[in-house]
């Protein structure tokens, strides 16, 4: 994880990646398709926040600043199995 994600890297850790665009009164999220960017891109292209804040456009208002972008890396919870051990919110008895 030294070198930071790549579109496998996120492919592989199921990770669902929203862009919200922060331009004025838009704030369109979307969430990004992994496997057309890995196809554009490489699996190994980089996918860091700031890499893939410079590729996106915002189908709401047209905004491609990057500088206009926020993004979220969030875990697909459906997809990652679930390890009772990892959740401190789990209570013992059953
Ligand atoms: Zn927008």
């Amino acid at each position: 994880m030294a070198k930071g994600w790549t579109i496998q890297g996120l492919i592989d850790g199921k990770m669902v990646v929203t862009a919200f665009c922060h331009n004025h009164r838009c704030h369109h999220n979307q969430v990004l398709d992994l496997q057309k960017l890995k196809e554009k891109l490489g699996p190994d292209a980089p996918a860091m926040e700031w890499d893939l804040r410079a590729k996106l456009r915002c189908r709401k208002c047209g905004n491609n600043d990057s500088k206009r972008f926020g993004l979220t890396y969030v875990p697909d919870y459906d997809k990652v199995p679930r390890s009772p051990i990892a959740s401190p919110y789990r209570k013992t008895s059953e």
